[in-house]
């Protein structure tokens, strides 16, 4: 089977993350895609939330999507969140299965700068949402190599190999930021565009204030 995997900080989890996943699941017509808050992401500043709080968010907006999960293997670790890492040991811990690794256009436009990053792909492939304000647009030439090397444009395709294409999807543009939304939610916001679970969540403890 395929196992989309869609990493991030998820502080908090939002609707450009849920409402994009969920177009990305019938563009790739999968069935299930798990989101994967990160422990301790290296390459970043430290989350507002506990690593508890992020996966307590990211499971209650995943009871109001069918196929949605919570995977929380990256918490589960003593060392730090490397993605290459946890992509090797998902694939030895799920043989036969297709890994996606799906990540937003910021994330690929930086992906040069994340530990081991040729190695990302050889355990999964990857698949990138278009963000708005970022432009496909790869500055270092290794990196752009990297994406031409592994591109692809079907993503049928991604079910014939078990890794090593690099998909761009279709998915719409929405236009959330978790650092600005962290932002407005210390305002306590009437709506705010994340699920009704996830803001009663914040409130209650106290987050983003
Ligand atoms: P920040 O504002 O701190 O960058 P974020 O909104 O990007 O936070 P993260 O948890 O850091 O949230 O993002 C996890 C992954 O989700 C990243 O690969 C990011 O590119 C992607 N992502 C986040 N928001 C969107 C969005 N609105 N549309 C598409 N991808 C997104």
């Amino acid at each position: 089977m395929i196992r989309a995997v869609f990493g991030g900080t998820f502080d908090p989890i939002h609707h450009g993350h849920l409402e994009t996943s969920s177009a990305l699941m019938k563009e790739l017509g999968i069935d299930r895609l798990a989101f994967m808050p990160s422990a301790t992401p290296p390459h970043r500043a430290q989350p507002e939330a506990s690593a508890k709080q992020r996966l307590d968010m990211v499971r209650l907006a995943c009871k109001g999507y069918p196929g949605f999960e919570a995977e929380d293997w990256e918490l589960k670790q003593t060392r730090p969140s490397y993605t290459a890492s946890t992509l090797a040991e998902l694939s030895e811990h799920y043989p036969g299965d297709t890994l996606i690794f799906v990540m937003g256009m910021d994330s690929l436009m930086s992906l040069n700068q994340w530990y081991q990053w040729h190695d990302i792909i050889k355990h999964a492939h990857i698949v990138v949402m278009p963000r708005s304000g970022v432009s496909f647009e790869p500055q270092d030439s290794e990196l752009k190599r990297f994406i031409e090397q592994h591109r692809v444009y079907q993503p049928g395709i991604l079910a014939n190999s078990p890794d090593g294409k690099l998909y761009i999807a279709q998915t719409p543009l929405i236009d959330i930021s978790a650092t600005e939304l962290r932002s407005q939610l210390h305002e306590r916001p009437a709506s705010p565009p994340i699920p009704t679970s996830v803001y009663e969540y914040i409130k209650t403890n106290k987050l983003y204030l």
